[in-house]
Parts: C-alpha cells; structure tokens; sequence
C-alpha cells in the first residue's frame, strides 16, 4: 500500500494532535493522575471525557455528515485512533455500542424517524446502548436465539434470557435480537428490536469478572411490553441486521491498537529494567531478554498485518477474512504479552492496589486478556473461518444439526 499522506490528511492529523494535546483530562498520563479504578470510576470518568469529545465533534467521527458526523474517510479514521493511542488518551469505553454499533444498524436499517430519533442522543453521549444478543445457548451459534417476542398488535411481549451484556445495568437502550417465528429456518425467524432499557420486565444482573468488576451481565425480559415502533426494519429481517452489526464491531482501531500495546510492551521495558531476577535486572537476564525481544517482533507483525489489511479495505471497500486472521493473531498475542509481564513481576506482578508493581495494571491485564480470544468471536471461530473462506477446506463438524438455508 501507499503510506503516504495527501497534505489534507497531514492536516486532519494536526488538527486532531491539537485538540487531544488541549483537552487530555489534567494530569493524565503523570504519575499524580489517579486513574479510575473501579467499574463505577471508569463509567463517570468515561462519561465526562467521550462528552467531552462528543461537544467538538470527535464522536462518531465515520458517521456521514447528515447525521452529525464528520464524514470521515477511513484513512482519517485510522489517524484518529492512531493519535488517540499515541497521546495514551482513554480510549471509547461506556458508549462503544452506541457509536460503533447502534448508529450505524439504525443508519442502514431504521426508519427516517427512528433515525431522528436515535443518532442525536448516541453522538452527543446522552444515551448509553447495549447490544442484546448472546444468549447462554446462542453465541458462536447466533442463529439459535431463544427470547421470544410474541406479536400482540401494536406491541410485542418479550420473555427469556441474554447473557454477557457489556454495560446493560448502566445502558438506557439495547440492541434486542429476538424470536418471533418458530415456524421457519432458525435465522428466518429472528427480529430486532430498540428497546428501552427502563420498561417493566428487563432485570439486568451484574456478573462479577475475575478481576472484580462486573462490566457485563445476564438479562432477564419477563413479559416485558415492548411498542412495536421499537421494531428496527421488517418482522422477520434480524439475521440480516444482526450482521449489519456485527460486520462493525471490528472498525479501522487495528493499528491504534497497535500502538497502545507498542505503549504497554515500552511500560513493560521500564518495568523490567527496574525488577531484579538472579541478582541482575531483569531487562539484563538472558532469558528474558529473548522473550521481550520476542514480544517487540511480534508487535510488528501485528502492524505489517494491520497494514494488510487496510490495503484489502481500500482496494475492495470492505473488510476481507483476514480480518479473522487478524483477530486470532493479536487476541493471542495479547494474552503472551500480559504472560510475559507477569514473569517480569514475578509474585510481584501478580498483586494488584495501589502499592503492587504499576498500581496492579499487569495483574488487571492478565486477566482480561483472556476475555479478547472470546468476544467478538472466539478463537475457534475464527480458525473455522480461515480454514474455510481462506484455505478452502471442507466444512467442520457442528455441535448443532446444520440448517438448509
Ligand atoms: C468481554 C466480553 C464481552 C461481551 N459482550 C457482549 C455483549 O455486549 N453482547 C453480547 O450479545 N455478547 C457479548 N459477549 C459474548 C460473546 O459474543 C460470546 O461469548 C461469544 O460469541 C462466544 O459465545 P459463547 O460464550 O456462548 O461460547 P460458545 O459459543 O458456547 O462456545 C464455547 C466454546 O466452544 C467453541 N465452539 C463453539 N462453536 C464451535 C464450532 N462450531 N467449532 C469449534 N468450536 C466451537 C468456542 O470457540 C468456545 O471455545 C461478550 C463476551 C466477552 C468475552
């Protein structure tokens, strides 16, 4: 691909440089900014700082111009997320859904009024959504969503259960993937609904993590009346909105991503030159001394697949299956990186608070290191899709009895 920049997006850089070098919270990124620790501080702290984006426009920034957004081209988005990660700046935590998601499904799907309705609240932050879809017996198998919601007329009645709904206890609308015809193929018929978190009959209960906080939840919808113009498109069409969904949950924030573990692996370099192993620091012990300049190699081949990548995107329009290539290799690496931190530490590095080695980040980080070769499809999925799409090999077996289409 072509890396260099046309003068317009050398400005489109400088211009967001200037904002983010203005507005960074006071203090961040020095030792006497305390950053949010529990789940409650992130969502406040989050709350002020993507409002604070949002008031200048930085929200959203690929959304087209009519409906509040930047129009941003795709180069432009990755210098964004490039700049956002170059200052350390917080990244989009409490709205992710919202902008990335929702807008997005109800931009290409939603009627003219739910469109009015809707994007104004998620660019300004004002509305916090959720996405409704995993249910304990439908995840990597989507299509077997079991909540139904039974056509009433002018209303539906939902009932039965969501599982791993990031943010749904503080959300105020959600994404609802739901039956209403069992009469048909399993993905005929499913809908989609917009549905307001604070009707009667949604209870959403936190799940505690490993590392204590409780982001997602499970969600139970007992007889819950929801009016029909919640409905998103046609009865019947949420396969096919679902996907829109789902083909966004994976935006242009590969190569930001990047360079916030390249800021994670340097923190990691400090780290280990100032922890001693065998009597010598650790950034002088041999075999660690390997590992993290392995760790460093791989950050790069993680670049060289993201710039793969957006050659791919910017000849066809679109992203190819080496997006799935792309998940499985840095999911993974991630999970070697946080490994790797750990046995910088060594028992040190498995404390967390306050005093423990960089306030507990390497400890917090192990553990949710795990949660990416999960979400957004697993790991395994992944390979399905490389050795089918990429390597053109016969179809796997399923656990599920596989479906005429
Ligand atoms: C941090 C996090 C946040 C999430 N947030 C949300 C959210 O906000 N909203 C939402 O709807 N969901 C959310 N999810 C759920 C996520 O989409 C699912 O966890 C994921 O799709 C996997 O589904 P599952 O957990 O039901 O596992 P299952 O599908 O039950 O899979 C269990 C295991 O079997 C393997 N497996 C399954 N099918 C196959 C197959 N055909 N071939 C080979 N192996 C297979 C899987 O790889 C996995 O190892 C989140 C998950 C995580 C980790």
């Amino acid at each position: 691909m072509d890396l260099s920049q046309s003068p317009s997006e050398q400005s489109f850089r400088a211009e967001v440089r200037a904002w983010i070098e203005k507005n960074l919270p006071e203090g961040w990124g020095t030792p006497a900014f305390k950053d949010p620790r529990t789940f409650e501080e992130r969502v406040a702290f989050s709350k002020e700082w993507e409002a604070k984006l949002a008031k200048d426009g930085w929200v959203g920034i690929h959304w087209p111009k009519e409906y509040g957004g930047r129009g941003a081209t795709y180069m432009e988005q990755i210098i964004f997320h490039e700049e956002m990660a170059r200052a350390r700046a917080p990244q989009l935590f409490i709205n992710f859904v919202g902008t990335n998601l929702a807008g997005p499904t109800i931009m290409a799907h939603g009627s003219e009024e739910q469109k009015q309705r809707y994007l104004p609240p998620i660019l300004s932050m004002e509305e916090v959504w959720c996405q409704g879809f995993s249910e304990p017996n439908a995840g990597s198998d989507l299509a077997n969503v079991q909540t139904r919601a039974e056509d009433r007329g002018d209303h539906f009645v939902v009932n039965g259960q969501k599982i791993w709904t990031s943010f749904a206890h503080v959300a105020d609308w959600c994404l609802l993937l739901c039956r209403t015809d069992t009469s048909v193929a399993k993905h005929k018929g499913l809908s989609y609904l917009l549905v307001d978190m604070k009707l009667p009959g949604i209870d959403p209960r936190p799940l505690k993590q490993i590392t204590g906080d409780a982001e997602f939840n499970e969600v139970f919808f007992t007889d819950c009346v929801v009016p029909k113009e919640y409905l998103l498109g046609e009865m019947n069409m949420g396969w096919t909105y679902a996907n829109t969904t789902l083909s966004h949950e994976r935006g242009p924030a590969f190569l930001g991503h990047q360079i916030r573990f390249r800021n994670v692996l340097l923190d990691l370099f400090k780290a280990a030159q100032n922890t001693k192993r065998d009597g010598i620091p650790v950034s002088e012990h041999p075999v660690f001394r390997q590992k993290l300049a392995g760790a460093y190699a791989e950050l790069e081949i993680m670049r060289y697949i993201g710039l793969r990548n957006i050659t791919s995107i910017l000849k066809h329009g679109r992203p190819g299956t080496e997006g799935s290539v792309a998940k499985l290799y840095w999911s993974h690496m991630v999970r070697r990186m946080q490994e790797l931190a750990l046995s910088v530490g060594g028992p040190a590095g498995a404390l967390d608070g306050e005093d423990a080695m960089g306030r507990g980040q390497w400890q917090r980080g192990y553990l949710m290191s795990f949660a990416q070769t999960i979400a957004a499809g697993s790991s395994e999925i992944q390979k399905n899709i490389i050795s089918e799409r990429v390597l053109g090999m016969p179809r796997g077996e399923t656990w599920a009895p596989r479906e005429k289409r």
